[in-house]
């Protein structure tokens, strides 16, 4: 009963805050809001709350502390680690009215933006004026500014232009105590105290609300050649990436293994180039920009060829390339066609990555055995392994019964640290990996962590349930 009056009257508090419209409370409004894209992560929420504007943003930051009612930012709710649901019973703060998108200028190539508004847009935004954006993903149509800034997310790009944290220029944010800190001037040298901007870039809602940030924005290659590869060995894969890398203009490079574009293609309607079904295991896509980008690639892919045996084929026109994009974009769906998903998103240094990936299938194997009860036609977990080459970051997504995720994680995330690697590349820590974070980082990394975020959210208000695991806080 009491927690019924305490609902009642922190929704009416919301409702003060933002308006009646604004305020979710029914469940069917309420459920794409409340379940992760796994489906691994869900729950339940008094109010979904949906501000459109900074203003509105520390009125609801307000009434929940007031009420002392915990709160997860919500942008296009794409995160893979579980960090934007409310698994406990959290009052849900969406973006996605957060929606302005200022000029560009013209001299300093910057942008500011609303964090509730999409890649894609910003995309569709800088496209007529020549211009793009450096970060790009698969999620592109639902990720958010804001969420893809709490996240530092990677993608496709970031051998060429780097991650979110290097296209922030300053950032605008709600704090736990409703303070707004803003700076969103684009100042191009800006040392003056504690880079706020940088601590904000992946703190995954735990440190408070980006409400807008100042971008970098970047001219839009005018050429641009992608080719398709399949390599015997990851050796292979590595001497092709450092060659293509040479040519100053390499700007994708993502490997996938033969096996898992061949289920890809049997399960959907998608066709990749014909390199990709020879008996190499591994298949790699690139890209290089910039002037005379198809030369610099042929004269890359002769230097390979005078070393190892690969096969390689030009994208002939832009039907095909995106046809080929389809293939590798359809990835982190293929593990759902055997099971439940797990989701580990892993980096090593690029030297490691052979031994990361020997032997992976059958670790994971003998993980899952005890237990092994459907996935494969073997009854073994299924491994979908793909990911971004140059930043020797892998997606290890397997597909099966949820039941063999903790051995299987187990296995794969203690290889990750043997190896001096890190179980959080690009997703977060989330709710998925926060028992890995002490491993991972150090206790004193840790406390340093938790040390700012008690100073900033002493309520325990902001994100509550992600990052940090219960016994390293
Ligand atoms: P959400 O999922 O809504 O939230 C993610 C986290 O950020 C949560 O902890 C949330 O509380 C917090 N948050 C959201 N908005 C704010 C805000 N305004 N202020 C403070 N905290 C906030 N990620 C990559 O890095 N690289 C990839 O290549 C990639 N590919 C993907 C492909 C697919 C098909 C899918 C489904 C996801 C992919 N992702 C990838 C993961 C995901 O898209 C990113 O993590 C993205 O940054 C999440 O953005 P979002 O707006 O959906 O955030």
């Amino acid at each position: 009963r009491l927690v019924g009056w305490w609902c009642m009257d922190l929704v009416a508090a919301l409702r003060r805050a933002v308006g009646d419209d604004a305020v979710l409370t029914e469940a069917d409004r309420q459920a794409s809001f409340v379940t992760d894209w796994t489906g691994r992560f869900w729950g339940t929420t008094p109010a979904v709350v949906l501000p459109s504007s900074t203003d509105e943003v520390v009125a609801v930051l307000n009434a929940c502390r007031a009420a002392r009612a915990p709160w997860v930012p919500q942008g296009g709710n794409t995160g893979l680690v579980g960090g934007g649901v409310p698994v406990d019973g959290e009052v849900v703060v969406s973006t996605r009215r957060l929606r302005s998108m200022g000029p560009v200028d013209p001299t300093s190539l910057q942008i500011t933006v609303g964090a509730g508004v999409t890649l894609a847009e910003l995309d569709a935004h800088l496209a007529p004026m020549g211009l793009m954006y450096g970060i790009d993903f698969g999620a592109r149509d639902s990720a958010t500014i804001g969420g893809t800034i709490a996240t530092n997310a990677g993608g496709t790009a970031v051998v060429l232009y780097g991650m979110t944290r290097h296209q922030v220029v300053g950032i605008e944010a709600v704090l736990p105590n409703g303070d707004v800190v803003s700076r969103l001037g684009g100042l191009a040298k800006d040392n003056t105290g504690y880079d706020l901007a940088g601590l904000l870039c992946g703190s995954e809602g735990t440190l408070g609300i980006i409400t807008a940030a100042r971008l970098h924005v970047r001219n839009r290659p005018t050429e641009r050649a992608a080719a398709a590869f399949s390599v015997a060995t990851i050796a292979d894969a590595l001497l092709l990436f450092g060659e293509l890398r040479a040519t100053g203009g390499l700007e994708q490079c993502e490997i996938m293994r033969a096996v898992d574009i061949a289920a890809l293609e049997n399960a959907r309607a998608l066709v990749g180039p014909a390199v990709w079904r020879t008996d190499d295991p591994w298949c790699i896509l690139a890209e290089v920009v910039g002037p005379d980008a198809m030369t610099r690639l042929g004269a890359a892919v002769a230097r390979v060829e005078e070393r190892v045996a690969l096969a390689s084929a030009v994208a002939p026109s832009e039907a095909v390339r995106r046809s080929w994009w389809a293939v590798r974009e359809a990835h982190p769906e293929l593990a759902r066609h055997f099971g439940e998903v797990l989701k580990l998103d892993v980096s090593v240094p690029l030297q490691a990555l052979a031994s990361f990936v020997d032997g992976l299938d059958e670790a994971i194997a003998t993980a899952a055995a005890p237990t092994a009860a459907g996935a494969g036609a073997d009854g073994a977990p299924r491994l979908v392994l793909f990911g971004h080459l140059g930043d020797a970051n892998l997606h290890v997504n397997v597909g099966g019964d949820a039941a063999l995720f903790a051995a299987i994680e187990d296995v794969v995330l203690a290889r990750v640290l043997a190896l001096r690697g890190a179980v959080s590349a690009e997703h977060g820590i989330g709710r998925a990996k926060r028992e890995w974070l002490v491993a991972d980082r150090g206790a004193a990394a840790v406390g340093a962590m938790w040390a700012v975020k008690v100073a900033l959210d002493p309520w325990g208000l902001a994100n509550p349930n992600v990052v940090f695991a219960r016994s390293s806080s």
